[in-house]
């Protein structure tokens, strides 16, 4: 996982962008990216791998917080 061979293009709907990396596509979801494949590996284009980068970083701080915050 994570490099891969050229010729590839982004999975995200209305992206044509060759892609730079592939992830699962449920992480991919999980942040809240629009994926159009069947497959359980998802890729991704430079852009897109950082706005799932972000999302996901900020998914992890909403987790932390529900975690540290709930008081129990
Ligand atoms: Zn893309």
């Amino acid at each position: 996982m994570g490099r891969i061979s050229k010729g590839v293009n982004c999975n995200v709907n209305g992206c044509n962008n060759s892609a730079v990396r592939s992830l699962n596509t449920n992480r991919v979801k999980d942040a809240g990216l629009d994926i159009n494949t069947g497959s359980k590996q998802s890729y991704l284009c430079k852009d897109h791998y950082k706005e799932w980068k972000k999302e996901i970083k900020q998914n992890e701080k909403d987790d932390v917080s529900l975690r540290y915050g709930g008081g129990f």
